[in-house]
């Protein structure tokens, strides 16, 4: 007997090796393996099971299993087999996303020894001094006690406690540590809840999907604050009395408390998180968990779509215009909404994909009638618009004669006012750090990292400068410049610090937090964050756009967009379309409860149609723009879209290198255009340079991506898989989100 394994390295082939006697009855597919390549054990996925093998070498065994039994079904099994496809990845690897390592059916937590005292043990030596006083102090509690805690008795307790259970003097128990599973989700809070009609029909339209085990996808759209969340724990409701699972995904880490609490108020402990910051021990714990069918619904991040449950049932995908649920590295690089897609209809299951500014592409998909459309046009339980007041900056500077301020004066009264009605405000700066730059100012020169052709952003707390991309730091700041040797060099821009300053000296009463990349490191502080501005105990809660979306604090009357500009000339086709989502979705965070919203957008683009469109929260008319736009270019939805990088560490080679290839590109199928070799818009990133060919094809002559794909992987498969040579990488990106 024969199994074929697949590794999670840069090589698109597959090894054979012989499956020894007694390990013959146990293996199948999808299980993971140690087997020898080269002078090493390494883990791989079973992909085959053959009973003679072609390969005429030396073929050597499998060494040992890593799972009792396989941790895939056939529906997981084939979303891999496609990730690997699709994203043009070599099949462990794709395995290898769908199922981390260090995890393992086999996982056993931790366990610790409790002891408790009895009595009629043999008699003790009595030189034993630390069995009595141990014993001592076990008969006076009088209860289990974990012997790690008894070091004050004896210097070794576990060992002594041993002793004392040989002699018949204790009972020993041996509990397994639980990590915490709770950890990162807000207080439950139980709250009646009695359907409006819309939501009563979106309901509907969802469990009769639900009911008929097929595939099939729709886009919720609702605005803010409609209730799309109530409807989704609903709907899970419903899933679950048939016995089937849920995954709900969420883009981002600050959204997860407060989705997660209102899960768990509704389902207890059949709901599971899955997000970056949960500990080794616990991640492994859940997982088990979920393979072992211990969990009906998984809330989480992106990698939750592979979520080993069985019997899937719905999928949703909150905020699903969210560039974060596409993995950037490493390979697959895929997304996370399109994935959902795929695994629903493998599974016959709903997919819901969710968003108050749902993403061109699904808005197109809706308009073709590819997907089911459920609309929320109203807020819940009557609650108004915010209404949006737009500073123009530029007019702002010249009757105030201060140039580059941070607040307006508008901004300042208002926050004053909601301050004095005990009310709270929201305020979103999407740049992190004390000053995105330092720069010189007779020469205009900017300090970057020399890793990366990206400024270094100056961080106060601390004091040194970081890269935002590589995390470089430099501890001693430059006292001149460069290039002109000046020593007239200056911080410059906004970053959140700067505002937290700022505000601190404008209301020193206040109390104000932070939420950002930099606070954000410990994933504890998000969720205690959120759960104080819940609570009351914040007035001013500042961030980036991670506060932007998804989060529903009813006290919340004000919202400031110190700088809705920010990211509107990115030269991206995507640009203005996250611009009008940031601001769109930071406006719904005002006036969810009773009180009415306002709020704040600074702006130096008053005329900008991004701008004009988002500050009207007029959806349609900015979405008939942006879709003219895309179509005038050939820009998805329109078109597909496959970006292939060469990345390396000389200029030249990597320049040379992408000439080369383009010139591979020849007999273009209709419809399919070639744009660069050109460098990308981040030159330099972690040291390498980075060089981009872009391939389009228009979805009027390739419906489904299909001609595409075969082109390009026609040409680049003769490249023998995705390295180049002279330590040269080409990267595939598949639909990328962005072109930077
Ligand atoms: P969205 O996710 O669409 O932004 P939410 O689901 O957060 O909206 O709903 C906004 C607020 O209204 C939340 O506090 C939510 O609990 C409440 N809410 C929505 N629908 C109902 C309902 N049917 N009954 C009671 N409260 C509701
Ligand atoms: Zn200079
Ligand atoms: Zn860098």
């Amino acid at each position: 007997m024969f199994a074929d394994i697949s590794f999670p390295i840069s090589s698109y082939q597959v090894f054979s090796y012989k499956v020894p006697d007694h390990l013959k009855s146990k293996v199948t597919i999808g299980l993971r393996v140690m087997a020898p390549v080269r002078n090493r054990k390494v883990q791989g996925i079973i992909v085959a099971i053959k009973d003679a093998s072609d390969y005429k070498g030396n073929i050597r065994e499998v060494d040992s299993l890593v799972d009792e039994s396989p941790v895939l079904d056939d529906q997981l099994w084939n979303l891999i087999l496609w990730l690997a496809d699709y994203y043009n990845t070599p099949l462990g690897v794709a395995a290898k996303a769908a199922l981390p390592a260090n995890l393992s059916t086999k996982y056993k937590p931790r366990s610790q020894l409790f002891v408790k005292a009895k009595t009629g043990g043999e008699p003790l030596a009595t030189n034993a001094k630390s069995q009595f006083a141990l014993l001592d102090h076990l008969s006076e509690k009088n209860e289990f006690v974990p012997a790690s805690t008894l070091g004050a008795f004896a210097s070794n307790p576990i060992e002594v406690s041993r002793k004392l259970a040989e002699k018949g003097w204790v009972d020993l128990l041996e509990k397994p540590v639980l990590p915490d599973l709770t950890g990162f989700s807000l207080n439950p809070i139980h709250k009646k809840v009695r359907f409006t009609e819309y939501q009563d029909m979106a309901l509907d339209q969802l469990k009769v999907s639900m009911d008929g085990d097929e595939f099939s996808p729709f886009l919720l759209h609702g605005v803010t604050g409609s209730g799309k969340t109530e409807i989704y724990i609903e709907a899970a409701r419903h899933g679950i009395k048939q016995n089937k699972t849920v995954i709900m995904l969420l883009p981002e880490i600050a959204l997860t408390p407060q989705i997660a609490g209102r899960f768990r108020a509704a389902f207890g402990d059949d709901v599971a998180l899955w997000h970056s910051k949960l500990s080794q021990s616990a991640r492994a714990w859940t997982w088990k968990k979920i393979c072992a069918g211990d969990y009906k619904v998984v809330v989480g991040a992106r990698s939750a779509i592979f979520a080993p449950l069985k019997n899937l049932g719905l999928i949703v995908v909150d905020e699903e215009q969210e560039s974060a649920y596409k993995q950037d590295s490493p390979d697959p690089r895929y997304h996370a909404r399109d994935v959902a897609l795929m695994r629903g209809k493998i599974h016959g299951a709903t997919v819901v994909l969710a968003s108050a500014t749902p993403s061109m592409e699904s808005y197109y998909n809706h308009i073709n009638g590819k997907f089911g459309y459920i609309h929320l046009p109203e807020r819940f339980g009557g609650a108004k618009y915010p209404h949006v007041h737009v500073v123009d900056m530029i007019k702002e500077s010249e009757e105030t004669e201060v140039y580059g301020g941070i607040f307006s004066r508008s901004l300042l009264d208002k926050i004053q006012d909601r301050l004095d009605k005990k009310e709270q405000i929201i305020l979103l700066h999407n740049r992190r750090g004390f000053a995105p730059v330092l720069r010189c100012d007779d020469c205009g020169e900017v300090s970057t990292c020399p890793h990366c052709q990206v400024a270094l952003t100056f961080h106060k707390k601390g004091k040194y400068l970081q890269c935002h991309f590589c995390n470089h730091i430099q501890r001693n700041l430059p006292n001149k410049c460069n290039e002109c040797h000046s020593i007239n060099i200056k911080l410059a821009g906004i970053g959140t610090q700067k505002v937290e300053d700022e505000l601190i000296g404008k209301f020193p009463d206040a109390t104000i937090a932070r939420l950002d990349g930099d606070v954000i490191r410990s994933g504890l502080n998000i969720s205690e964050v959120l759960q104080q501005f819940s609570d009351g105990d914040i007035d001013i809660l500042l961030g980036t756009q991670m506060i932007a979306k998804g989060l529903d604090f009813a006290n919340a009357t004000l919202v400031g967009i110190i700088n809705g500009d920010t990211g509107l000339y990115l030269p991206d086709f995507r640009a203005g379309e996250k611009v009008f989502q940031l601001i769109y979705q930071a406006a719904g965070r005002s006036g969810r409860g009773r009180i009415p919203g306002e709020v704040v957008v600074q702006t130096y683009n008053q005329d900008n149609a991004v701008i004009q469109c988002a500050t009207q929260l007029d959806l349609k008319k900015y979405y008939n723009i942006c879709l003219d736009e895309r179509q005038a270019l050939s820009y998805p939805p329109f078109s597909w879209i496959v970006r292939l990088e060469v990345r390396g560490k000389s200029k030249n080679t990597v320049e040379e290198a992408a000439a080369r290839l383009k010139s591979r590109f020849k007999n273009t199928p209709k419809g399919i255009e070639i744009l660069g070799p050109a460098y990308c818009y981040r030159e330099k990133l972690r040291d390498y340079y980075r060089m981009q060919i872009v391939l389009k094809s228009k979805k009027q002559y390739d419906p489904n991506g299909g001609k595409l794909h075969a082109y390009y992987k026609s040409i680049i498969k003769r490249n023998n898989g995705a390295n180049l040579k002279g330590g040269l990488r080409l990267i595939v990106d598949v639909n990328p989100v962005s072109l930077l």
